[in-house]
């Protein structure tokens, strides 16, 4: 495993911002830790990075255990935090060259720049201060420091947060690119991200792990809340539907359509064609409703 979290458990005072969080990462995989405001991915994440540690538990980078460890875990590990805070009065060039330093890059620091800047697609704002980007590039600057000094594993804390729609898309490419030749976690609050960039996705909330599976199967994590989408010719009492066994609730869409959330382990739309035949409700369209990550994440996370 290259990344591998066991039960770790971090306190602020009384407050648990991780409770006893367990999960690993293979190499080469894109995951994303995605979670509401407050969840523990950014406490997470600086744990991975050395820069705090956990109270309980056990994290390794590559075999290597980030608290007796952590001079080989930082050779592995480049780190985004939060915010990206850079030195806005350096140049670009001269900002990586002086985050090369601090690796000790020596004779490779040229070389090594150049090819951040090239990687990241810099060239065009190179010989600006930081200070003067975009919030994109600035992002791109922010991604070219993590990865100045090669590392195995690359620790992205909300690396799209404030961006424009484009810069968005933009970043997210260049995550997907690295992503190719790197393993990737990514922190986000947007389940759009998920689907777009990660190959897998770790829901976090209140510093619990409550989900943790391939992206494509998320939508099938939640099978026994179905969601049955069905479209009557006329408009009915509906209500007489919730009293259907299995019927969570109904929502109304139009005059004619509706939305039944069933938790059921039986499919469902048979139940619903029974009954609208009995009452002789004409059904023009009946199908299960795709789950969205979105959705899913709504239930496990606040049980809407
Ligand atoms: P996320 O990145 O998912 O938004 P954080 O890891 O930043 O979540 O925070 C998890 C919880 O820990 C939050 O409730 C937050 O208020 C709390 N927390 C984070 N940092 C500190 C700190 N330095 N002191 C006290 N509480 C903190
Ligand atoms: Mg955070």
């Amino acid at each position: 495993m290259t990344l591998k979290a066991e039960n770790v458990t971090r306190k602020y005072g009384e407050q648990k911002a991780l409770d006893n969080v367990s999960f690993s990462v293979k190499s080469g995989e894109v995951v994303a830790l995605l979670g509401p405001n407050g969840a523990g991915k950014s406490t997470m994440m600086k744990i991975i990075a050395c820069y705090l540690p956990q109270n309980e538990g056990n994290v390794s980078v590559c075999g290597h255990n980030v608290i007796n460890e952590s001079l080989q875990v930082r050779k592995l590990v480049g780190y985004l935090p939060e915010n990206n805070p850079l030195y806005l009065d350096m140049y670009v060039r001269e900002y990586l060259e002086f985050v090369a330093g601090l690796h000790k890059l020596g004779k490779a620091t040229p070389n090594r720049v150049k090819e951040m800047i090239s990687l990241t697609g810099l060239e065009p704002e190179m010989h600006k201060k930081v200070g003067a980007l975009s919030k994109g590039y600035r992002q791109r600057v922010g991604i070219a420091q993590a990865l100045i000094h090669n590392p195995e594993v690359l620790i992205l804390d909300e690396p799209t947060s404030g961006l424009d729609p484009n810069q968005l898309q933009d970043i997210r490419n260049l995550i997907s690119d690295i992503g190719k030749h790197k393993t990737v976690l990514l922190s986000t609050h947007i389940m759009q991200e998920v689907e777009a960039v990660c190959d897998r996705v770790i829901i976090i909330n209140k510093g619990k792990i409550v989900a943790d599976a391939p992206t494509h199967e998320l939508q099938l994590l939640n099978q026994s809340k179905r969601i049955i989408q069905v479209e009557f010719e006329k408009e009915h009492d509906w209500e007489m539907l919730k009293g259907l066994p299995g019927v969570m609730d109904i929502q109304i869409r139009g005059n004619k359509a509706l939305r039944i959330f069933t938790q059921t382990e039986k499919d469902f739309r048979a139940e619903v064609f029974r009954f609208a035949a009995q009452k002789g409700w004409i059904i023009l369209s009946l199908g299960f409703e795709d789950q969205s990550i979105e959705q899913v994440f709504r239930q496990l996370t606040f049980e809407v």
